[in-house]
């Protein structure tokens, strides 16, 4: 004991503070009863996953709805993963996708909240104690391995179909004496430190995931790092020493650190630490080729988040997306309450997907339009200026020329059909309405259907312009449209075509759409009648006068 001491105070010779000290420092939350305290724990890399989103977001709805804390923690220990400002990207990211901390680090570089420095990098000294205190007490050492003799090892236990790992006879370092280990020490060898492991693989341990279900596993007899050369710690115990500390009561985290709850739980037990409680998500992933993969961040662009803002799918619409993908009781729960913030569903562990939930464009796109159903035009352009600004320049300037005409180009649909079903996204609203805007109404290429004679054509348009009021309800233009008809040989009365249809040039119907596609190019738009109120008469003469 006497010489572990000596050992510890070596390495670590400006540690004071004990474990208890920091305990005493950081008390356990004075919360209610039942109240969760989550967090999340990106590394900055700048870049946020559709998947890191999810996890984000559930942890955010189970601290929010129990009345507890959800901070930002971030990991920056592994300094080739960090970039700079990658604080920032996440915090500001999150943001736009309705995702707020209670604690953690600002945008302008300060901190909020009683139990940080909530940045990794920041947190040595800490770390520094918790192994200090191991090493104390015979629970860590120092290893002096190579790389070469790590990798020799590995190779070895490769070919003889071993286990792979630092255990048991292959634990070299552990059988080193505490005398011997102070000697390499003050020789300047370089080392690392690992826990002696406690556990023996041939026992179980059986947890329970609050996603997963009852999840047995073996127990953990590696000595696995937990400090690294550079004094940082490894993911593992700064993940102990955080989440202790930082009081913490749920974890949810990417399903890829499973195998790793073993370590985790055997961590807990060496401090004697009151266990977690842990969720584990299953990654999202998509159909490809028939097979199911995971999504990821090379080959889909889907996967990050800068995604959905490029192509201008409203950052509510994917989180109400997510929620479906969350909860698998949500949709249900959408459709009845679809006016209510999706904060208001109360979300459930249980109906957390154990398997992988599939990511479904179609059913985005399905949901988003759902979402613009629901928004008053002036919403809708008010949004889209923003993104319009910032990713198409040229349609903004178009678009924002005359706010009342855009708006009210904005209203046809949600007036006549209700709901509308148009738009899924802000670049949807270019694509569906861009022959509204003269700049953007070149070189046509004319939809024409059953009618496509030029001069019948022409006639058409003459006639119809001679007879067209601004001011006519749409029953009197409807009517007027009917009289062309007459007019010209076309059947006004569609049951009187259908029993005799070679009696006529065409019908009713397709004499409008001679109209619609000479003002549009297209022969699918909103309600005809609005659009031409839109228009104006003296852009329909104009759009008239257009078609050769
Ligand atoms: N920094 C880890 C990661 O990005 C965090 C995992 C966790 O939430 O504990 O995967």
């Amino acid at each position: 004991m006497e010489e572990n001491k000596i050992l510890a105070d070596l390495i670590f010779p400006n540690i004071t503070k004990t474990v208890e000290d920091y305990e005493n420092m950081y008390p356990k939350r004075d919360l209610p009863e039942g109240a969760r305290v989550t967090r999340y724990a990106p590394s900055p890399t700048g870049f946020i996953h559709i998947g890191a989103l999810l996890s984000s977001f559930t942890a955010n709805m189970i601290a929010h709805q129990s009345g507890g804390v959800y901070y930002l923690r971030i990991e920056d220990t592994d300094t080739e993963r960090t970039v700079e400002n990658g604080v920032n990207v996440i915090i500001e990211g999150l943001k736009e996708f309705g995702v707020e901390f209670d604690e953690g680090p600002n945008t302008d570089g300060t901190q909020t909240g009683n139990y940080g420095p909530y940045v990794q990098s920041e947190r040595k000294e800490i770390y520094h104690a918790f192994i200090k205190h191991l090493i104390i007490e015979g629970k860590a050492y120092p290893c002096f391995c190579t790389k070469e003799e790590n990798d020799k090892v590995r190779e070895h236990q490769t070919e003889n179909k071993k286990r792979i790992g630092y255990y048991g006879k292959y634990a070299k370092c552990r059988n080193i004496s505490t005398s011997e280990a102070i000697e390499k020490i003050k020789n300047g060898e370089q080392y690392i430190i690992r826990i002696k492991s406690p556990g023996c693989f041939d026992r179980k341990i059986v947890v329970e995931d609050l996603i997963k279900g009852k999840v047995e596993m073996p127990e953990n007899d590696i000595d696995i790092p937990i400090m690294k050369k550079d004094g940082l710690p490894t993911y593992h115990f700064a993940h102990l020493v955080d989440d202790h500390l930082m009081r913490t009561t749920h974890i949810t985290r990417g399903d890829e650190w499973l195998p790793s709850l073993p370590v985790h739980i055997q961590l807990f037990q060496m401090f004697g630490f009151k266990p977690l409680k842990y969720a584990h998500l299953s990654p999202i992933s998509k159909n490809d080729n028939g097979g199911i993969r995971k999504i990821s961040k090379r080959k889909d662009p889907e996967a990050a988040m800068s995604y959905y803002h490029q192509e201008g799918i409203p950052s509510y619409a994917v989180m109400l997306y997510l929620a479906t993908l969350m909860n698998s009781n949500f949709e249900e729960w959408y459709n009845q309450n679809k006016e209510k913030p999706y904060t208001d569903f109360k979300f459930d562990f249980k109906k957390m997907s154990k398997s992988c939930p599939l990511f479904d464009g179609d059913k985005l796109n399905n949901i988003s339009k759902i979402y613009f159903s629901l928004l008053k035009a002036e919403k809708i352009y008010n949004d889209a200026c923003v993104y319009f600004e910032k990713y198409d320049k040229e349609f903004y300037n178009i678009f924002t020329k005359n706010k009342e005409y855009s708006v009210n180009l904005l209203n046809i649909e949600r007036e006549v059909k209700k709901p509308r079903k148009d738009i899924a996204s802000y670049k949807d609203i270019k694509k569906e309405f861009s022959y509204m805007y003269d700049e953007l109404f070149n070189d046509v290429s004319y939809d024409w259907q059953k009618i496509t004679n030029i001069d019948d054509i022409k006639e058409i348009l003459d006639a119809y312009i001679n007879v067209y009021d601004e001011n006519d309800e749409k029953d009197a233009w409807f009517n007027k449209c009917k009289e062309v008809c007459d007019k010209l040989g076309y059947a006004s009365d569609m049951k009187a075509y259908k029993e005799n249809p070679d009696a006529y040039k065409g019908n009713v119907a397709d004499l409008t759409t001679v109209i619609r596609v000479a003002l549009t190019g297209r022969s699918q738009t909103p309600d005809l009648y609005e659009l031409l109120k839109l228009l104006g008469k003296e852009n329909i003469i104009n759009r008239f006068n257009k078609v050769a």
